[in-house]
């Protein structure tokens, strides 16, 4: 029988990361991964997997340090054997405008969102180079391409994003590395649930679908990109968005 595929999936906790790691046990991965506090939500996550038998290495892990990264994929490849595959989706948003943003915050969002993804895709894309296989998807915004008033910062990060995965795909593709990027819209996550009434009613009308997505909708693109059906699929950036203006 072939080995079950082995999929790490960092801030799955809540939101599109738990839902991510829901899809890919129900396709059949074993599932590892991170969020940055742990505790209950990823408890209750880790007996979800285990129902399904899809259980891995879960742990609190803040994907802004770098040894503390490398500790907790050995630790996955230890408990469930080796990576297949990468779902780099941790993320924070901290909202204001470039000229008055904190420091501490713009340094935050570019820590966890640009560094944590640059922190897992090394530690993990060395072993997929070294093996010769591997699919890694990162999840970055469209606000990488257009950012809305008070989300420079956020933009700033995940055009960083963009820019690492899509190159790391030009670097591994010969090594038979898969990389690619999904860019959701306004998703319906605790993320998005500070939005205003009237911020969330004029989101709404700028998207085609006049609605926000759903983490599962989000989940069923990534497990795609990750699994062999997109075998020729590579560097490229996937918007989710129900259809909004780019
Ligand atoms: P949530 O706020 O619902 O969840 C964020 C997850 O990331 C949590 O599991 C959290 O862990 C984890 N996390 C945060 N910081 C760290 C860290 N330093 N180290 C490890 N894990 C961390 O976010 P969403 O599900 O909405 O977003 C997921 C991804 O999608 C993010 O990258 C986000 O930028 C992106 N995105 C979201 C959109 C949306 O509309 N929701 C739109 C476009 C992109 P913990 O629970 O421990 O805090």
């Amino acid at each position: 029988m072939p080995e079950r595929p082995h999929v790490l999936v960092t801030g799955l906790s809540r939101g599109i990361g738990r839902q991510v790691a829901l899809q890919l046990a129900a396709d059949g991965y074993v599932v590892s991964g991170c969020s940055a506090t742990g505790g209950t939500a990823v408890e209750t996550l880790g007996e979800r997997l285990d129902q399904a038998g899809a259980r891995g290495h879960l742990a609190a892990c803040d994907v802004r340090d770098a040894a503390a990264v490398e500790g907790l994929v050995a630790a996955a490849e230890d408990t469930a054997g080796p990576l297949t595959g990468l779902v780099s989706n941790a993320g924070i948003a901290r909202h204001g405008p470039l000229v008055t943003v904190a420091d501490r915050d713009w340094q935050d969002v570019l820590d966890v969102n640009l560094g944590g993804t640059r922190n897992v895709c090394r530690a993990v894309g060395y072993r997929f180079l070294k093996r010769r296989a591997g699919a890694i998807v990162a999840i970055s915004s469209v606000a990488a391409t257009r950012a809305d008033p008070g989300d420079s910062t956020y933009a700033a990060s995940k055009a960083g994003v963009t820019a690492l995965v899509t190159g790391l795909a030009r670097e591994s593709g010969r090594f038979g590395v898969r990389a690619n990027v999904v860019a959701p819209g306004y998703i319906g996550t605790d993320m998005t649930a500070p939005m205003t009434t009237r911020a969330r009613s004029a989101a709404i009308e700028g998207i085609a679908l006049r609605r926000f997505g759903t983490p599962a909708e989000v989940a069923h693109l990534v497990a795609f990109l990750l699994s062999d059906r997109a075998s020729y699929v590579t560097g490229q950036v996937f918007r989710i968005d129900g259809g909004m203006r780019p």
